[in-house]
């Protein structure tokens, strides 16, 4: 059963209770702390639901599952004639193949996942077509499980250097998953890894000007992420379930 919109709405200010909470331990604003709802695990029904909530960042991690559910969104956001018009953006947050990149590209506004120069160049070359900049976020496995997407801690700052030179990109930020266990506070070190990381990128200017944001923090340690720099938090199932 997907949630109805009045469980949603209660799970958002619990969402943003728990930021509030890990940003006042550290010091930080609640407004540098950005959500994108991640759909993955719900229906388009809640989709609008959110949308509606004022949730405007949307990721997807599946790439054709992203391009149906952009069309659908945007159709009844054409549609709609309550409040002014809005915009949604679409995050591209799971693994992208290279050969999806095309199809998926004139509807995202943001990969998080780009982890080898393979893809990176893809991407620039897809832009390029569209006479377009795509925000882009270099995924790293920081936990560094072998079966896990993102490249290596050891490579990043490599990889982050390369991707800058190419010219229809924007490298905005870092990527991490934090390992699968039943215990957030086990994925603090992945996300203390990836802030130390991005503070070295930033210190070689290897990133660039818009090199700005930690993509980290999912429904189960999004508390953790907060307090340790995140200010992008990807949450599915604690806003849909
Ligand atoms: C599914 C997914 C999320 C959201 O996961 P939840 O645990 O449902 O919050 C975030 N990031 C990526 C890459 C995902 O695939």
């Amino acid at each position: 059963m997907p949630a109805t919109r009045k469980k949603i709405e209660s799970n958002l200010a619990q969402i943003r209770e728990r930021i509030a909470q890990s940003c006042a331990k550290r010091r930080r604003r609640p407004a540098d702390v950005r959500i994108v709802a991640v759909t993955k695990s719900t229906d388009v029904e809640s989709l609008k639901s959110v949308v509606e909530l004022g949730l405007t960042e949307l990721g997807e991690s599946r790439s054709v599952q992203l391009g149906e559910r952009a069309e659908e969104l945007a159709a009844w956001l054409a549609r709609r004639r309550n409040g002014g018009p809005v915009q949604v953006n679409w995050h591209m947050v799971g693994h992208l193949q290279r050969n999806k990149v095309r199809a998926v590209l004139p509807v995202i506004a943001c990969v998080h996942s780009v982890d080898s120069l393979r893809l990176a160049e893809e991407i620039n070359l897809r832009a390029e077509k569209l006479s377009r900049v795509v925000d882009i976020f270099l995924q790293v496995n920081c936990s560094e499980e072998p079966q896990k997407s993102g490249c290596a801690v050891g490579a990043a700052q490599h990889l982050a250097g390369l991707v800058c030179t190419l010219k229809n990109l924007r490298l905005v930020g870092l990527m991490t998953m934090g390992p699968l266990s039943e215990n957030p506070e086990d994925a603090r070190p992945a996300f203390v890894r990836l802030r130390e990381l991005f503070e070295d990128i930033r210190h070689d200017g290897a990133g660039g000007a818009a090199f700005t944001q930690l993509s980290m923090g999912m429904s189960q340690d999004y508390p953790i992420a907060v307090e340790e720099g995140a200010t992008v938090l990807r949450i599915g199932s604690a806003l849909f379930e």
